[in-house]
This record gives structure tokens, C-alpha cells and sequence, in this order.
């Protein structure tokens, strides 16, 4: 397994949080994340690395990171899990249009975001695994969904190499998901998004156009492994789904992912995990707002990406992107701007030189308000408010504002 990056320091603060509740993408409900035991359990998808790390990549690891702070101060432990896309078309793609080769590609920009995980104080998975680890458990697994007819063979140009596609009504009709569970799109909207976000509606020979690519035959000039299915490799969604399996079980707390991966990713994540296992993935799927730039949503393909390196090669401080940010609540969709950075800049600066005043605000009580607001879906913005105003008329215990900043917030004084 590749090692994910160094944890940062977590000081414990005086009494316990709240787990929080959190938004639920598949119900449009508030729900409650505290597990029924003692340890919460987190999925959230990893990067494909050809494009890391942008703010909004940022934005999705630390909205998570958030939520891992706040279980912590509720007194949880966290199991925590994420996978790394090390093989998939885009990767491929970029690694030809930039004449690298996909795995030097792919391990340069691992080690990006690795570096860049570790200047933001992200607090790493335990489980840190590349799809290309996992490729025989994972061809395994489509073999059994080919056993319990939940998954069918599509024939390629090469007579003894087929592609395996995921069968939805078949998995409707026997494990407790359907298609659109969890991003509830109408028919219509799932295939416009299939075509946008790498599936492929119109493939001859598949039985549904939303059934979803679950081995890829091996085809010349691309990576494959062999398997009990032949030589090839992963479809998308499937990675997710056998990694987060093995790793933290079915019904774990939260799935994560931006508001990208919703559909067809996370539906269909989802929906083979449950053909597979007979449970629900998650009891909460929680997604990050998109964040744009220059009046549009933030991609490679228009090159409008503001990279976290970048930034931090301007010797812009890690902490101040991380304010900028959690100014922000975790799902609104907002652009980054210049001036947005600049007022979190001089917001740290203001926090840095917090006052000690006998009788200005109870620092215990700012931990309240701080506590409170996080707990109600990790409303980040009312916790940074709270934090202003004991900024602006002192407090009775500095050192206890910082401990809890730096504890809740990520954010050393
Ligand atoms: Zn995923």
C-alpha cells in the first residue's frame, strides 16, 4: 500500500463535541453521522492523478478533514479509507498528449498531492490504496456479480477478449439499490452525465445505456493485468466499491466525494457494492461543492486550474488557503478569487494576534459556539465567525482559542 502522508497533530480540547449531522445527498435529509459504535468509518474517493492538486480537490479533502476534527473532538476514533485512480482514461490520455509515461505521470502527481496534503494538515487515510494494488480482488468481484447474473459480457473487435458491464435492472431487482438512488436524477439527466463523466451511453451491445463498464478487455497499446477474467482492467466505479468493501465493510458511515462524483460515480459505487454485498454502502453520502474560477466550473480541459503547489511556490501559507476555504460552507458552489484569499490572509493575521483580556469573551464558550456551529453539517463559516468576534474584543484564555483553531479548523496559530 503507498503511504499517505504525515498526520498532523491533533490537541484535545477541555469536554466533548458533537458528531455533527450532516446533509444526505440521497435522501436530501439532515442525518446523523455518529456510528452506532465507537469508530466512524470514511470513504472518500482519491484522486485519478494527472491534474493534482487543484483548490477544488482541496476544497473536498478538507470539508472531510473537517468532519474527521469533529468526530475526534466527539470522542470517536475514525477509519478512514481512500483510493488513488492510478489507472483510467484520463490518466492514460494525458500521459499520451504530454508524451510521459502513465505510470511516471501518475507517481509525480501522487507525490503532489501527497506534498500538498501534508501543507494543508489534511488528516491522512489509514488505508491508502492504488486501484493498480487491488486489480485481482477487483476482477474477482466482477466475476461473482458474472455468477449471480448481475453482470453480462460485451464483445470487442478481438473474438476472445470481452468487455463485463454491470447489469442495473438485474442488481435493482435483488439488492437494495436502484439507479438514481442516490443522486435522484431522472433518466434523462443520468444519460447526459454518463456521456460528460466517462461512461458510454451509446456502446453497441450493452442492454442499457446507463449499465456501467466493469472490466475493460485489454486493448493494444493500453495497461492491462491478468485475471480470472483475462487480461484488462478496472472500470471505474468498481475500484471504489472493492476497496471501500474490504476495507471498512458495507453500511459505513459517510462516502464522500465532490459534487462531481455523484453520478454516475457514486451511484453506481454504490449500486455494485450493494449487487455484491446485499447491504447499502454508506448510511450518509455527503458531497463538496464544485468551486469555480474566472466565471467557470475548475478543469484541466480549460485550463482554469489554480493548483495548491502554485500558490504555495508564491509562499502563499498553507494556513491561509485553508481559511480561505472553510470561509466558505463545504457545499456551496463559489469562485475563488484573489480578494477572497486576501481577507482570509489578513483574517489569519488577526487571529494570530489575539488579545488576552479578563473581560472580553470566555474562551470556553467560544468553544461552545465553535463546537455548535460544526455540529450542525460543519457550518465552517459560523465557526470562523465565532471565532472574529472573540478576536475583536479579546478573551479571557488565548491559548485555549488557538488550541481549538488549530484542533477543529486544522489551523495552527
Ligand atoms: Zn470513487
Amino acid at each position: 500500500m503507498p503511504e499517505s502522508w504525515e498526520r498532523p497533530a491533533v490537541p484535545s480540547l477541555p469536554g466533548t463535541g458533537t458528531a455533527p449531522r450532516l446533509h444526505d445527498t440521497a435522501t436530501g435529509a439532515r442525518l446523523c453521522s455518529a456510528p452506532d459504535d465507537i469508530i466512524a468509518r470514511l470513504y472518500v474517493c482519491g484522486i485519478t492523478p494527472y491534474d493534482a492538486t487543484h483548490i477544488g480537490h482541496a476544497n473536498t479533502y478538507l470539508a472531510f478533514d473537517t468532519l474527521q476534527r469533529v468526530w475526534v473532538d466527539a470522542g470517536l476514533e475514525v477509519h478512514y479509507a481512500q483510493n488513488i485512480t492510478d489507472v483510467d482514461d484520463p490518466l492514460l490520455e494525458r500521459a499520451a498528449a504530454t508524451g510521459v509515461s502513465w505510470r511516471d505521470l501518475a507517481d509525480q502527481q501522487i507525490e503532489l498531492f501527497r506534498h500538498d496534503m501534508t501543507a494543508l494538515r489534511i488528516l491522512p487515510p489509514q488505508d491508502y490504496v492504488a486501484v493498480t494494488e487491488v486489480i485481482d480482488e477487483i476482477a474477482q468481484a466482477v466475476a461473482v456479480l458474472l455468477d449471480r447474473g448481475l453482470a453480462y459480457r460485451v464483445p470487442t473487435s478481438d473474438a476472445d477478449a470481452d468487455d463485463v458491464y454491470f447489469d442495473i435492472s438485474a442488481a435493482a431487482e435483488t439488492s437494495p439499490w436502484r439507479i438514481g438512488e442516490e443522486s435522484n436524477l431522472d433518466r434523462e439527466q443520468m444519460l447526459l452525465l454518463s456521456a460528460e463523466r466517462g461512461g458510454d451511453p451509446n456502446r453497441p451491445g450493452k442492454r442499457d445505456p446507463l449499465d456501467a463498464l466493469l472490466w475493460r478487455a485489454a486493448r493494444e497499446g493500453e495497461p492491462s493485468w491478468p485475471s480470472v477474467l483475462g487480461a484488462g482492467r478496472p472500470g471505474w466505479h468498481i475500484e471504489c466499491s472493492v476497496i471501500a468493501l474490504k476495507h471498512l465493510g458495507h453500511d459505513f458511515s459517510v462516502q464522500g466525494g465532490g459534487a462531481d462524483l455523484v453520478f454516475p460515480h457514486h451511484d453506481l459505487s454504490a449500486g455494485h457494492a450493494a449487487a455484491l454485498s446485499g447491504h447499502p454502502l454508506a448510511k450518509v453520502y455527503s458531497h463538496a461543492g464544485l468551486i469555480a474560477y474566472q466565471g467557470e466550473k475548475m478543469s484541466k480541459s480549460l485550463g482554469n486550474l489554480v493548483l495548491v503547489s502554485e500558490l504555495l511556490r508564491e509562499c502563499v501559507p498553507a494556513a491561509g488557503i485553508r481559511l480561505a476555504l472553510l470561509a466558505h460552507h463545504y457545499r456551496e458552489e463559489w469562485e475563488w478569487t484573489r480578494a477572497g484569499l486576501d481577507e482570509a490572509l489578513a483574517r489569519l493575521d488577526a487571529w494570530r494576534g489575539i488579545r488576552s483580556n479578563q473581560h472580553g469573551a470566555v474562551a470556553l464558550d467560544v468553544l461552545d459556539q465553535v463546537r455548535q456551529r460544526l455540529a450542525d453539517d460543519l457550518d465552517t463559516p459560523g465557526a470562523i465567525a465565532a471565532v472574529d468576534r472573540a478576536v475583536e474584543t479579546g478573551v479571557d484564555d488565548p491559548a485555549l482559542i488557538r488550541a481549538l483553531v488549530d484542533a477543529l479548523l486544522g489551523i495552527e496559530l
